[in-house]
């Protein structure tokens, strides 16, 4: 069976932030840190999710050279 939601649509933003932790435990639960919230106090340690505006949001870095560039 597929659900209609996929793990992004659930998480947000922070799924490809490279900002963001995630935090495995042993019981099979995963949880999304905000590693800005480290150093700036005005992001939550565990955004509540979905994420869908957020103006330390920034992509991963993929190494990938950008078409046309
Ligand atoms: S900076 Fe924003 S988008 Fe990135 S991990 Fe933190 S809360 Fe998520």
């Amino acid at each position: 069976m597929r659900s209609s939601t996929t793990t992004r649509e659930r998480v947000g933003l922070c799924w490809d932030c490279q900002h963001k932790r995630v935090v495995s435990t042993a019981k099979g639960s995963t949880f999304f840190l905000c590693g800005r919230s480290i150093t700036e106090p005005g992001y939550a340690k565990y955004p509540a999710l979905p994420v869908f505006r957020c103006a330390g949001y920034e992509g991963e870095v993929t190494g990938e050279t950008p078409i046309g560039s």
